[in-house]
């Protein structure tokens, strides 16, 4: 349980801090996040007196809209399951709602609202026209088969599909949802509407509307965001020793580009343990294994002789000089940072949301650890999934080269944004502070703009 003391905010937005627990009881995860976006404004407080006057701290923590809906399907036995389906539509003050859905028994109100209330800034940070929502559902993916997911997701985008459009609100997939799944939704989206929206949803095959490139951004585009940090430290990635967590769709993508630059990628993970494979992670197979097979990360160290699998203990025990959780939130504590920078660590940048717990955070900025957020160092992601709407627009697509250099270029910008706003506010090098201020201002000014609604 991450320490949220209202203390840490400055006096003059405790109000809005406190108004929003009362507001949302129980939804700690969202707390969190509302509670680190806080703790960064503090620069701002007497700068911009428009924001007081128009309240834009209590309305950006306040989601424009919240749909939960009923979503029933029926098993391969034949026996009816009901889940609960989720759409938050936080923010449009600088395009349509943008941003993933997640499959996940975890799944819940405070899980979407903290994703939701995140994308608002990240996708700020890329620049182009998007704003923030989040969806998704407590269904659990794991050992259904392929008529049982088809059927779950036309059952939850029976009711979505109401809600969401190409110039409204885009959705893509998150934990529990790839290609397979956004191939499912799109077909009874096209079936009920009877149109070819190809904006309406991101993250397609590339024969039917999708973008070169969109399954490896995240993954593509933290690694290239975590090459600038070392860049701007003098270093880089070439014979860096690396831990990744997770070995879903950012995981995976991660690992590949970080060999692609010369380093080594030590351990990978699931929710059942993790592997080390002294040889390096082999990319193929853990591709075979997870994106094929859909197996467990035990089959990967079965098919490896230089792999081991440890079902106990943490993956931040393996020694590194690079660490990126790419699995899900809150998965670093801080006694896992304190190993981390026991063995060595020198840079730490998220691949998940919030995956590093704000006592961690503490631990790595204290003992000089490069340290990125999520909100930065994982939106390529959602930039390419907007360089997918943009092809989609001018029906038309792009090569492999043309959208990776797209997405090397919006890195390479978020990552001068955070440290050019940081420096600016003075707070130098902290990737933190110029990551939620640079994302931020520019929701707050547009909102300025629009007036109150
Ligand atoms: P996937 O479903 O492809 O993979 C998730 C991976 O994390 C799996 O290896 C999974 O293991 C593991 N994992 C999930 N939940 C837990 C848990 N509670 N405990 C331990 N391990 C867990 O998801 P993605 O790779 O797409 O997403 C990973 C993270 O990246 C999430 O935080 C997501 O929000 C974030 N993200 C994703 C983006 C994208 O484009 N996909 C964009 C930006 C951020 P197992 O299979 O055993 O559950």
């Amino acid at each position: 349980m991450a320490n949220l003391d209202i203390e840490l905010i400055t006096p003059s937005l405790r109000p809005q801090y406190q108004a929003m627990l009362d507001r949302n009881p129980g939804q700690t995860e969202f707390h969190q996040a509302v509670h680190e976006v806080l703790i960064s404004l503090e620069p701002l407080v007497g700068k911009k007196p428009e924001y007081t006057d128009l309240a834009i701290l209590d309305r950006v923590i306040e989601p424009e809209r919240q749909i939960m809906f009923r979503v029933p399907w029926a098993d391969d036995a034949g026996n009816v399951h009901v889940n609960r389906g989720f759409r938050i539509e936080f923010n449009s003050a600088l395009g349509p709602y943008k941003g993933g859905l997640r499959f996940h028994p975890s799944v819940n109100l405070s899980i979407i609202k903290f994703l939701g209330f995140e994308q608002i800034f990240k996708n700020a940070l890329t620049g182009l026209p998007i704003g923030g929502g989040k969806g998704g559902s407590d269904f659990d993916p794991k050992g259904r088969s392929d008529a049982e997911i088809m059927r779950f997701c036309q059952s939850f985008m029976t009711e979505l599909q109401r809600h969401i459009g190409p110039d409204t609100d885009v959705p893509a997939g998150d934990i529990g949802v790839g290609g397979r799944e956004i191939g499912y939704l799109f077909g009874q989206y096209k079936r009920i509407r009877n149109r070819f929206d190809a904006g309406v949803l991101t993250g397609k095959g590339l024969t039917w509307g999708g973008s070169q490139v969109r399954t490896e951004a995240t993954g593509y585009g933290l690694v290239f965001f975590a090459q600038e940090m070392l860049a701007a430290a003098g270093t880089s990635f070439e014979g860096r020793t690396c831990v990744v967590s997770g070995s879903g769709n950012v995981a995976i993508y991660a690992i590949e580009k970080l060999q692609q630059l010369g380093a080594k990628v030590l351990a990978c993970s699931d929710s059942s343990g993790y592997v080390v494979d002294e040889n390096g992670i082999d990319v193929a197979l853990l591709k075979d294994v997870k994106e094929v097979r859909r197996g467990r990360i035990a089959d990967y160290a079965a098919e490896r002789s230089s792999a081991r699998v440890v079902t106990d203990g943490s993956i931040w025990d393996v020694p590194c000089d690079v660490a990126l959780p790419c699995a899900t939130q809150n998965e670093l504590h801080q006694d896992d940072a304190r190993t981390l920078v026991k063995n060595g660590v020198i840079l730490v940048a998220e691949g998940a949301n919030m995956p590093t717990t704000p006592e961690a955070i503490d631990v790595l900025q204290g003992a000089g650890v490069l340290y990125a957020p999520g909100k930065a160092s994982n939106a390529g992601g959602v930039a390419t999934s907007a360089l997918e709407m943009q092809q989609n627009s001018g029906r038309t697509s792009w090569t492999f080269d043309v959208a990776e250099k797209r997405l090397h270029e919006i890195m390479v910008d978020i990552h001068r944004q955070c440290l050019d706003t940081a420096a600016e506010y003075g707070k130098p090098g902290d990737y933190v502070a110029g990551a939620n201020l640079a994302g931020f201002i520019k929701v707050a000014d547009a909102m300025v703009a629009h007036g109150l609604i």
